[in-house]
């Protein structure tokens, strides 16, 4: 039989990093054993679903590379057909109309709060009779359908993860709502807990795979699949994503969608990579650095953790920054160029362009790293405070001038490393210069400061660009 798995996001919200393991852990596992991922947009809460959300969760998936099989579904295409399937469970006697009114309800949890008992629905019209119902009507009450849940029954399945799950059917809070509230013998839109049943069973999925907040609904889910005589897929219930505290990753911890991510930087590659170990971790003797492919040799849902999965922003950069340093440089380039571009920033030459991006990449960890790292490059950065205690205190004037001197003499322009190396060597030797104070000079006049990239890579990079002795008179004509 052929193995069905599928993502089933509500697009109530711009892809998050929640759904997005969820989504991941799915497509590892459909690649694993030859089956199928597929894609169902539970867009059935009309106030909040908005085809913004669904074109943002479908893209966010393409950029991490999770390609889906079949055209996505859409839940709300489906509601005449839910409907259908409660209308079947109603004439069954599975199902009943429930008329409580949202006073009575109030009510209840009130007297069972003081009680200090959980909400629970009190089944009060599991046994109307068709006049009862009449009368109902006739005062104009609405309905919503329920569906009874035996007080008595245990509900056990065997989680992929978690192995034996069990339920008690007296702690699902009473006969479970399908439909929302509708008037006379009408059905009203139906609810998650059916909808999602009757949509698995039609796509004829086979593992569903979701977070641990869904629990409860896969035990009421088992008693509707057992109730509509439905072949039960397995479950697996993934942990959370947790922040440093150990609680629910939120907005709060400056994580939230996915097209997030992609503005600070990571790379599509490092995220899917770092998000497989979100819970999952390869066995022993594997990399960390691992492709999706090669997660998906080594992935089983029975090797996910059951405990939460804390998410940890430097181990994410660390992985963005091995994608960086392992990516081809042409598509660095190109990425790298786009940074330029927005800043207005003209590379001399291909060459250069390409120098430039060797000698950043390594100190990048994010690709917008690559602003900060190639703009001294393209302006003039300021002389900082320790860069002009450096100039103040020393012989660096002295060994600027002649530095400048010599490129004035030798006519000295579009260096390479060589010969900015046997400038050093030269200029060191005939006036007795430290090579030191030499190379520290030049890095304050080029960088305003006494730190930075390999000093002669950049000296190449900045004779071409013809802005190194302009950069060494300014340190010399300042006082
Ligand atoms: N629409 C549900 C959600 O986004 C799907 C849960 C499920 O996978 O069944 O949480």
């Amino acid at each position: 039989m052929e193995k069905r798995l599928r993502l089933a996001p509500s697009p109530t919200g711009l892809f998050h990093i929640g759904t997005a393991r969820t989504a991941l852990f799915n497509w590892l596992y459909a690649q694993k054993i030859g089956g199928k991922f597929l894609i169902r947009i539970e867009d059935t809460d009309f106030l909040r679903s908005k085809s913004e959300y669904t074109k943002n969760i479908l893209e966010g998936l393409k950029w991490l590379g999770l390609k889906w099989d079949e055209e996505p579904i859409k839940q709300s295409d489906r509601i005449s057909i839910h409907k259908s399937y409660i209308k079947k469970l109603l004439e069954c006697g599975a199902a009943y109309r429930c008329f409580t009114t949202e006073d009575e309800i109030s009510e209840l949890r009130e007297v069972q709060k003081k009680k200090g008992l959980p909400p629970k629905h009190d089944n009060r019209h599991r046994s109307l009779s068709k006049e009862e119902i009449e009368t109902f009507i006739s005062q104009g009450r609405t309905s919503v359908i329920r569906f009874k849940i035996d007080e008595k029954i245990e509900i056990k399945w065997v989680d992929q993860i978690r192995g034996e799950i069990k339920w008690q059917g007296k702690d699902l809070g009473g006969d479970l709502v399908l439909s929302r509230r509708a008037k006379g013998y009408e059905i009203g839109d139906p609810l998650y807990n059916l909808a999602v049943v009757v949509d698995d069973n039609f796509m004829n999925i086979t593992h569903v795979v979701r977070g641990e907040d869904h629990i409860s609904n896969t035990a009421k889910q088992i008693l509707i699949y057992k109730a509509l005589n439905f072949n039960l897929p397995t479950f697996s219930h993934t942990p959370l994503i947790l922040n440093s505290e150990g609680k629910k990753l939120s907005k709060r911890d400056c994580v939230t969608s996915i097209d997030e991510f992609r503005d600070m930087g990571y790379l599509p590659e490092a995220l899917a990579n770092y998000m497989s170990f979100l819970g999952w971790s390869p066995k022993s003797g594997y990399s960390e650095i691992l492709s999706l492919d090669e997660i998906s040799e080594i992935f089983d849902l029975s090797d996910i953790n059951k405990a939460g999965a804390k998410f940890s922003w430097e181990k994410l950069n660390w992985i963005n920054s091995q994608y960086i340093k392992n990516m081809e440089s042409i598509e660095l380039i190109e990425i790298i160029k786009k940074y330029w571009d927005n800043n207005g920033w003209v590379p001399p030459s291909q060459e250069w362009a390409y120098k430039l991006t060797i000698l950043i990449r390594d100190s990048m960890t994010l690709l917008k790293d690559a602003i900060d790292q190639s703009k001294p490059f393209f302006l003039l950065p300021p002389i900082q405070k320790e860069g002009q205690n450096f100039l103040d205190n020393n012989e660096s004037k002295a060994a600027l001038k002649l530095i400048l001197n010599y490129l004035i003499k030798h006519n000295s322009e579009k260096l390479d490393k060589e010969n900015a190396k046997e400038i050093i060597n030269e200029i060191s030797k005939m006036h007795n210069v430290k090579k030191g104070i030499l190379m520290k000079s030049l890095r304050v006049a080029f960088f305003g400061c006494l730190s930075g990239p390999d000093l002669i890579q950049s000296w190449e990079l900045l004779s071409e660009s013809k802005s190194d002795i302009s950069r060494i008179e300014r340190c010399i004509t300042t006082n």
